[in-house]
């Protein structure tokens, strides 16, 4: 990732403790999780989907994070490993029948390179799902990873993450994903001023179209979804936002990997 203009975030990642995690590797993959479900939140809720977590995340959000146990965790896997446990759940079936592969985290773009590779070795295996990215949007995409994704989940942190403005808030990669037609945007409001955030510093500053943004209730139980999901509800309405709910939560609450 060399030249991508991403050099100072990955400085600031590899001066922390953490650092085992963005060790690069050859022919593996660092998984924290691989599981079949549907797409919990944003614009594809409902579309059933392999979901491959990677291990490692550039930021440290304060607000609960609730994949943090589960990427902080993670084992190496061979490309062929994980295609052949695939296989023997039938998932690359599902994928041939249009399931979603969705590469998330963490921070799945902190290892693109394998991951690019990765894909590669799926498309010679005559895999060639709609690839979906959930990323936190600080980290540029390379021109090679880039070519196999079909859509970008881009979910920037605001000021209620706790993390410092110059670790969350990336114009380069911002200005990227404004301008890319694969990606929408994913926002978590806990309080209704938290929308002044997202209008003030995106929709403004990058003249993002309202049709792109999804405001999803800050939550960790079901009981804190539904509450906040009916003011928020009203926001969009307001602002002329899409909602999303977060499905997984309200099915099955804190559990994950379902
Ligand atoms: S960016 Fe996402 S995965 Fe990383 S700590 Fe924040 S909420 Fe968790």
């Amino acid at each position: 990732m060399g030249d991508t203009g991403n050099e100072d975030i990955l400085e600031m990642i590899q001066g922390k403790e953490t650092l085992e995690f963005f060790k690069p590797t050859k022919d593996k993959v660092w998984v924290s999780e691989t599981f079949f479900s549907v797409q919990g939140e944003g614009k594809h809720v409902g579309v059933p989907a392999v979901f491959l977590r990677t291990q490692g995340c550039n930021l440290l959000c304060r607000w609960p994070c609730d994949t943090i146990p589960i990427w902080r965790e993670g084992e190496l896997q061979t490309y062929e490993e994980l295609y052949t446990s695939w296989c023997r759940n039938g998932w690359d079936i599902a994928l041939k029948r249009d399931a979603h592969l969705i590469l998330t985290g963490g921070e799945p773009l902190t290892r693109q390179d394998e991951l690019t590779n990765f894909l590669q070795y799926l498309s010679k295996m005559g895999l060639r799902p709609f690839i979906e990215v959930e990323t936190n949007a600080t980290i540029l995409p390379n021109r090679k990873f880039e070519r196999f994704i079909t859509h970008y989940t881009c979910s920037p942190k605001l000021s209620n993450s706790g993390m410092p403005r110059a670790r969350r808030y990336r114009e380069n990669a911002l200005q990227f994903f404004s301008a890319n037609s694969k990606a929408v945007f994913k926002f978590v409001i806990d309080k209704r001023e938290d929308t002044e955030e997202v209008l003030r510093d995106f929709i403004l500053k990058f003249d993002l179209s309202r049709t792109k943004v999804y405001l999803m209730p800050e939550s960790t139980s079901n009981t804190e979804l539904k509450e906040k999901s009916e003011w928020l509800i009203e926001v969009c309405k307001q602002h002329g936002f899409n909602f999303s709910t977060r499905l997984h939560l309200s099915i099955w609450d804190q559990l994950t990997g379902v």
